[in-house]
């Protein structure tokens, strides 16, 4: 039998746990403490399912397929206390937003999620909204991951071109989350005089970003991007927005923060989001992770 863990009980992570659960695996739900989550899915607030949750740091045994879904501001401290968790051949899969992280991981089969799942966490209350979906590379790896979930409600959809996917999330991440979290408003912000033409000009220098990365998008797509955005309800918040207003460490270094060290690498001059990321980290609070 397989046996499988996410670390990470939040919206992401318990999404992935619930889809996994009735699968014929081993499935353990890890994160900071021992405690039962009640876990809403597919905006189904009515239904109410329990997920246990045990914690990360005492000993478990080594799993085949590990799924990490903490916020970025998280990794560092679940990287130095999961080894446990893996052995030479362990699969993981990082269900996170942003990009350059993986660098940070000594094990040789990791590999970047691109997620659509939608939900939220509010204590132990969990409620997943839609989607169920994790775009990964195409590798040996993956495509065994995809026969073994096949079953399951979490859709593994596998592509030969996952720069083009992590980009694509990270533009559309870039904009609503830095203006919604600077200005602390939801996305009723979009109707403040200015503000798309802000977005515009930041998904801009965004596409020539990566097309110094060689990640080539037609300037279409901020079109696209910005109508994502008009179809947003305007009290919808982003979670950079929500963090901010909880307080909470920001997902800067993945978004923002790995768009400007890229932009200083090729020498772009890229003035919106050199203000926007400053601004950000200006916000960034000194509190424990
Ligand atoms: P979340 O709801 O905040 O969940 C993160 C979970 O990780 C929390 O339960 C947190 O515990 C736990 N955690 C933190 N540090 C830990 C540690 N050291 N060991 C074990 N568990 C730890 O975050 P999320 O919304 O699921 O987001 C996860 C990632 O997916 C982020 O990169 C996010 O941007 C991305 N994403 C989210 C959505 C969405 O709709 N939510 C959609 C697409 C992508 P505590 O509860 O104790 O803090």
């Amino acid at each position: 039998m397989i046996n499988i863990a996410v670390i990470g009980p939040g919206a992401v992570g318990s999404t992935i746990a619930f889809d996994l659960k009735y699968l014929n695996s081993n499935i353990q739900l890890l994160g900071r403490r021992a405690e039962t989550l009640q876990f809403y899915t597919n905006g189904d607030t009515k239904t109410a399912y329990t997920l246990d949750v045990a914690p990360l740091h005492v000993h478990h045994q080594p799993v085949d397929v590990l799924f990490i879904a903490v916020k970025i501001p998280q990794l560092d401290s679940v990287l130095s206390e999961y080894s446990h968790l893996l052995h030479s051949e362990t699969i993981i899969i990082l269900a996170q937003n942003g990009q350059g992280q993986l660098s940070k991981f000594d094990h040789p089969h990791v590999y970047q999620g691109v997620v659509y799942i939608s939900g939220q966490k509010k204590g132990n209350i969990v409620t997943h909204y839609r989607d169920h979906k994790i775009i990964l590379e195409r590798n040996l790896h993956t495509q065994k991951l995809s026969k073994l979930v096949a079953d399951s409600a979490l859709n593994i959809e596998l592509t030969e071109d996952i720069n083009k996917a992590i980009w694509y999330k990270l533009l559309v991440n870039l904009a609503i989350n830095s203006v919604t979290a600077l200005s602390r408003s939801t996305a009723s912000v979009l109707e403040v005089p200015g503000m798309k033409t802000l977005c515009r000009q930041l998904l801009l220098e965004g596409i020539a970003i990566a097309k110094a990365e060689h990640i080539l998008f037609d300037h279409k797509i901020v079109d696209d991007i910005l109508e994502i955005y008009e179809g947003y309800p305007s009290n919808m918040g982003t979670s950079m927005y929500y963090d901010i207003l909880a307080n909470k460490p920001l997902e800067i270094e993945g978004i923002q923060g790995y768009l400007f060290s890229i932009a200083r690498k090729h020498q772009l001059e890229t003035p919106i989001l050199d203000s926007i990321y400053a601004l950000l980290l200006a916000q960034q609070p000194i509190i424990d992770k």
